[in-house]
């Protein structure tokens, strides 16, 4: 397999002393109660293997939490598996649920890892472009691409690059073909809280019938700016999150019985400190938008996540993906090309990923940087 593009992005932006707004990941440490939670769990001597489920309090919390907040009615025992990340989560589901030449159809741009582990499985992604600057999800298009092969669908809300949030509406019409051709719906739900002004964010889990053929995965790194601690989860019904389980006890067995502990006292958290985060971070969406529409270049509207998507064509690029190449030794900034999202970069060629989720001087210095182009 080839190196990820957040793993080369990353590394250019080390060796060039780049601003990174390529691979996600704030800059700040993450909430003080957080990150105290899981110090004061290593010094109690909870440093050895939690249960390949994940810690009981970290369970309740996440069942909690999708109770409180979506009106969802998942067991803590069963319905609840944590993982290495949501990452994991979503490749022992999709590993679980697959077979070699099963299809599964994803909303395209699409997050690398769903196309890498549907290939690692002999199965096909099925790709069905969103486009910009809405990125309207076309039902009609999810229909068609369905098969007999089709077992599953794989969704991003909000959505990673775009930041477009589904409506419920569109949400509503991938249930009804999710029931119609009875497939299992892989939710990744990561940016759940990172969402601006006043969009909200739905599970399509809590949609009529869906409940019990959907898998949502969630993230403590991205709710509580922690991304290199890598704990995540699946919920659902008992039968589903069963087999994911089943298989990712043989991938990583548990994830850091600390930092379990850490993001379950984040999950308690008031209300407003989830939602601060959010519209902080819709502060930061501010600021590199307007920056980027300084230099010149459009920039489409962004309602969630940690990104911003721009169009360099007016800077004279035709090839996203050499100008992301080159750009951490040129101006000293590292992004990421929208095209290693795409089965196909037609359309796409001139989009680039900017990461919002830094400190207001950082995004200041790399657009001051970005003016040299
Ligand atoms: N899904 C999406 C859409 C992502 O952007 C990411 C990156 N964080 C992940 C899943 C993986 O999350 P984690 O770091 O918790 O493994
Ligand atoms: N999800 C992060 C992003 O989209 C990257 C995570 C990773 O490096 N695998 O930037």
């Amino acid at each position: 397999m080839a190196e990820t593009i957040f793993s080369e992005m990353s590394r250019l932006a080390l060796e060039h002393d780049a601003i990174n707004l390529g691979q996600g990941f704030p800059d700040t440490p993450g909430p003080r109660e957080v990150v105290d939670a899981a110090v004061a769990a290593m010094h109690k001597g909870w440093n050895q293997y939690p249960p390949a489920v994940g810690i009981a309090s970290l369970r309740t919390a996440i069942a909690e939490h999708q109770r409180h907040w979506y009106g969802l009615d998942v067991a803590a025992d069963g319905g609840v598996v944590v993982c290495s990340g949501a990452s994991e989560a979503l490749s022992s589901a999709m590993t679980a649920l697959l077979r070699p030449g099963d299809e599964v159809i994803a909303l395209e741009p699409y997050y690398d890892l769903y196309g890498a582990t549907a290939e690692l499985l002999g199965a096909r992604l099925v790709p069905v472009r969103i486009h910009a600057p809405d990125y309207a999800v076309d039902a009609d298009a999810v229909r068609a691409a369905v098969t007999d092969r089709t077992r599953m669908i794989v969704l991003n809300t909000p959505h990673n690059p775009t930041g477009a949030v589904l409506s419920r509406a569109e949400l509503q019409s991938i249930a009804d073909i999710a029931i119609e051709h009875d497939l299992v719906v892989l939710s990744d739900e990561v940016y759940e809280h990172l969402v601006f002004d006043d969009e909200r964010h739905i599970p399509i889990a809590s949609l009529p019938g869906m409940f019990e053929r959907t898998i949502t995965v969630g993230s403590g790194g991205k709710t509580f700016s922690v991304t290199g601690w890598k704990i995540g989860w699946a919920t659902g019904p008992a039968d589903l999150v069963g087999k994911v389980l089943g298989v990712k006890q043989w991938f990583s067995f548990a994830a850091g019985t600390p930092l379990q502990h850490g993001i379950a006292t984040g999950l308690e958290l008031p209300d407003e400190r989830l939602e601060a985060l959010g519209a902080d971070l819709g502060r930061k969406r501010d600021l590199l938008t307007e920056g980027l529409r300084d230099l010149g270049l459009e920039v489409f509207h962004s309602k969630a996540t940690y990104f911003v998507t721009a169009d360099v064509a007016p800077l004279g690029v035709t090839d996203s993906l050499e100008f992301c190449r080159s750009l951490p030794e040129r101006v000293g900034v590292a992004a990421v090309p929208n095209q290693v999202f795409h089965a196909s970069p037609v359309g796409v060629e001139t989009q680039v990923r900017f990461a919002c989720c830094k400190r207001d001087e950082v995004l200041a210095d790399a657009l001051l940087r970005l003016r040299k182009l």
